[in-house]
């Protein structure tokens, strides 16, 4: 199976944590989490349509300026989504510069602040120089916070040093395969098509007409014939982002309940277990923490991140007590239990 999901650690496992994920064969991507950050060009940064942010200490929030600098002509909305006080926090870099001229400027944000009882959506846009266009206040009931027919995200609120932390898990509504030798078969060609034919099924229009590139020219198809002909669905992918938090039971408990069985989990390994009380006292993770935390989701891979500049020199050894190798893949007892997805 051809993954849907393609993630990338932006600055690696040292420096700011950043994890970009594009669509395959889509011009769309979510950006987690947005520090300092080198090696993203304008065209990535143009395919953003989410950004969700775990917190807002300055290493995991500066960059939205520099994202904000590239999209700002841009017509599609920009869904930034983070935790308790990211809409005024938003709002105030906003406002901090003066946008006399953005009269013609398209962009909107919708900022969707998720707290532990409620969901608060605020949606503003550049023409106005930002003022407040739309306001609303809802409970929050199970862990979904956004949906495209695509995919949808989940967002844990967990504790970190005294703070509200998301952790967020990015899974696919379910994968759209063709059958192996299927278009053969059939006399149907490669093309386009293909991927009309899964925006369809994903979004239910089944009675929609799809041209199908033939041996002998083009034929429209009813895209439920074709679901029936050559394709097989299949559960989809989960990747999971996960940083600065405590390792306590109840961060744990509420991390279960949105990344359990990803397929892909990049986690925080701040500190070595030598420095576990520190990590407990300012709540991080330690790696061997990440490690227990890996293995008790279930995760497939799972690959460090943020690592502590005191660090960053012994890479090797934080791999080393995650219990995990450079591919992601468990080093031991957990190669058995990795799971394929999500309950
Ligand atoms: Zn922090
Ligand atoms: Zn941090």
């Amino acid at each position: 199976m051809r993954p849907t999901f393609i993630a990338r650690l932006v600055n690696g496992p040292l420096f700011d944590p950043i994890l970009y994920v594009r669509m395959l064969n889509e011009r769309r991507a979510l950006l987690f989490d947005c520090g300092r950050f080198r090696g993203l060009a304008d065209r990535e940064l143009l395919a953003v349509e989410t950004i969700c942010i775990s917190h807002a200490h300055m290493n995991h929030f500066m960059g939205f300026d520099e994202v904000l600098r590239t999209v700002l002509h841009r017509e599609d909305p920009l869904l930034l989504i983070g935790p308790e006080g990211i809409a005024e926090k938003c709002l105030s870099k906003l406002r901090a510069y003066t946008w006399n001229l953005s009269g013609t400027y398209d962009l909107e944000i919708r900022i969707l602040e998720v707290g532990r009882e409620y969901l608060r959506t605020v949606s503003t846009r550049a023409d106005t120089g930002f003022g407040l266009f739309s306001e609303d206040v809802s409970p929050r009931i199970g862990n979904r916070v956004a949906e495209t027919p695509r995919y949808y995200v989940e967002a844990a609120v967990m504790d970190h040093g005294g703070i509200p932390c998301l952790g967020y898990a990015l899974k696919e509504t379910f994968h759209v395969n063709i059958r192996k030798g299927a278009l053969e078969g059939k006399g149907y060609l490669p093309g386009p098509w293909i991927g009309e034919l899964k925006e369809s099924i994903l979004t239910g229009r089944l009675e929609e007409n799809i041209p199908v590139t033939t041996n002998s020219g083009i034929a429209g198809m009813r895209a439920g014939d074709l679901k029936e002909e050559i394709v097989i669905l299949s559960p989809g992918q989960a990747v999971a982002f996960v940083t600065d938090i405590a390792f306590t039971e109840d961060n744990l408990e509420s991390l279960e309940a949105v990344a359990k069985g990803a397929d892909t989990l990049f986690i925080e390994a701040f500190y070595l277990g030598e420095l576990e009380r520190d990590a407990c006292e300012k709540g991080h993770l330690t790696a061997v923490q990440a490690g227990m935390i890996a293995r008790r989701l279930h995760a497939g891979q799972a690959f460090p991140m943020h690592v502590s500049p005191r660090y960053h020199h012994r890479i090797d050894d934080i791999y080393g007590e995650m219990g995990i190798a450079k591919s992601g893949h468990p080093v031991h007892e957990f190669s058995d239990s990795a799971r394929k997805l999500v309950t």
